[in-house]
Order: structure tokens, then sequence, then C-alpha cells
């Protein structure tokens, strides 16, 4: 086996933190060597993420990453925190993996002016089904004319609608033109229809307790439906998106949005 890489994780105590931290852990090909959480500054990263095995101190301050000597850094924090950190990255050639929702376009285009050195991935949708599920409806959508798209989360989620609803309709937009009007004149209760989406394309969002994080599209076309659907009942199902972007980033040129180019998609 080749070098392992060295690997630093933003975010470490958070929910997705210590999945990742624990995932990177049990991967042979991978050694987690920093974590950065100014929530749990000094306290030992076993002790903040239950992972047994590895012991140093969690930290608050970017520079543990230089002190490490990390290779990729993973992130999933807060769009303001990811922000700094994907900065800090590509200041210092260390390649970034990172799952935190909310960039805009404009985000994405000063990240890419910024990643020279390093190589970076942004990714709305780390579970490889999900991958899946974008380009299946992006493959399906020159035909058939019209689309909606629903979206189930857990009930501590406060931002809607998903980042994978709209990365989706984006997509789904982009390959196709001929989608057909809205016949709705009368909303009897605003919002009824969803949001509109690129291209008019409806998102509905649902936010349940007991629910992970799901996501159906429907599409019709004259005498049929299609319905393409795709369930996270776990955490877990992010991690092997995640690892394998650890693993491939190093040869992936510049900034990528999406897993499809690190899949071969
Ligand atoms: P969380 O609030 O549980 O965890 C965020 C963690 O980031 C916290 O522990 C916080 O202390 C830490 N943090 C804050 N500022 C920081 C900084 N400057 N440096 C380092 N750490 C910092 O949130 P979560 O549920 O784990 O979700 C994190 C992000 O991941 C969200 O944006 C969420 O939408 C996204 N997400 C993406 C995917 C995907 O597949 N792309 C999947 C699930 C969640």
């Amino acid at each position: 086996m080749g070098t392992r890489v060295r690997v630093g994780v933003f975010g470490a105590g958070g929910r997705m933190g210590q999945t990742v931290c624990s995932a990177v852990c049990s991967d042979p090909s991978l050694d987690l060597v920093a974590a950065i959480d100014p929530r749990y500054d000094g306290i030992d990263v076993g002790e903040v993420t239950g992972v047994e095995g590895c012991s140093f101190a969690v930290s608050g301050d970017l520079q543990a990453l230089i002190h490490a000597n990390v290779d990729v850094a993973i992130d999933f924090t807060h769009l303001d925190a990811a922000q700094k950190n994907l900065a800090f990255c590509a200041e210092n050639s260390i390649h970034a993996v990172v799952g935190t929702s909310g960039f805009t376009e404009a985000d994405e285009e000063g990240l890419r002016a910024k990643f020279t050195n390093s190589n970076c991935v942004i990714a709305a949708n780390f579970a490889i089904g999900a991958v899946l599920m974008m380009r299946l409806a992006e493959l399906a959508a020159p035909f058939f004319e019209t689309a909606e798209i629903l979206e189930f989360h857990h009930d501590n989620k406060i931002d809607s609608p998903s980042g994978t609803a709209v990365a989706t309709a984006e997509r789904m937009a982009r390959a196709s033109v001929q989608w057909a009007p809205d016949p709705t004149t009368k909303e009897t209760i605003a919002g009824a229809r969803g949001a509109k989406g690129p291209e008019g394309i409806p998102i509905h969002s649902v936010r349940m307790r007991g629910m992970v994080a799901h996501q159906e599209i429907i599409l019709g076309t004259a005498g049929q439906t299609l319905t393409i659907r795709h369930d996270s009942n776990d955490r877990s199902s992010f991690m092997p998106g995640v690892l394998v972007a650890a693993q491939r980033i190093s040869e992936v040129p510049g900034l990528s949005i999406g897993l499809d180019g690190i899949l071969g998609l």
C-alpha cells in the first residue's frame, strides 16, 4: 500500500464531524492526524468523537493542520466557518473535501481562483446513491416536460430547501429547455405548489422527526411518470463518498463541484 493520506477534520465535534473522524480512523489508507473545532479546544479527540485508538487534542487553531502536516482537510461546519477554513487550506496548499452547505456560485468562483496549489471538492451530498440520483434525474430531464422535487429531512435542519434539492433542480434545468408552465392560476393557501426552483421546477420541503435525509424526484410526460428516490437512513451513508474523496482529491486539479468527477460519472 502507498503512503497513508494525512487527514484533518474541521467541525470534528459536530454531528457529521464525529462520524467523519470515526470513518477516517477505520480506513487503512487514511490517518486522522488533526481535528479542529473551537467548541472543543484542548479536549481529547477520542473523548469528543467517541473514536477509540486515537488520542490528540482537538484544536481551535487552524495552525494545528500545519503542525500535523495535513494533506487533506475535511469540512462539515457552517458556511462562514467553512469559508475561512477553505481560504486557509488554499493558502497553505492543503487539499479540501467540503460537505458544508450553502456555497453560492459566486463563492465557488472565488474558491476556484484560490485553489491553485491544492485541490478542493464541494459536494452538496456525499451519499453515492444521492450522487447517482442527481445524475439519473439529469439524464431523464429531457424526456419529461414536468418535474417536481420533494425533499424530506430531520426536524433539526434549519435551512430549506436542502442543498441537494437545489443542486438537483439546477442540473435538471440545465439538461432541458422544454419545461411545461405551471397550470395553477389560484393558490388557495400560499405555498401549496412549493418553492419555484430553476426553470420553475417546484421544490417541496418536509421537516419530520424520525427522518434523516431523503429525496424524491417525480418526472411526468404523457401517460407516464418516473420516480427517482434516495434515502439516507443514517449519517454513515455519507461516509463512503467522503472517504473516496479524501483518497482521490489530490488527483483532481482545482475546484470540483459534486462527486461526479471523483467517481468518474
Ligand atoms: P453541527 O452543528 O452538528 O456541527 C458543526 C460543527 O462545526 C460544530 O461542532 C461546531 O463547533 C464546529 N465549528 C464551528 N465553527 C468552526 C470553525 N471555525 N472551525 C472548525 N469547526 C467549527 O452540524 P452538522 O449536522 O454536522 O452539519 C455540518 C454541515 O454539513 C452543515 O452545513 C450540513 O448542512 C452539512 N451536511 C452535508 C452533507 C453532505 O453530504 N454534503 C451531509 C450532512 C450534513
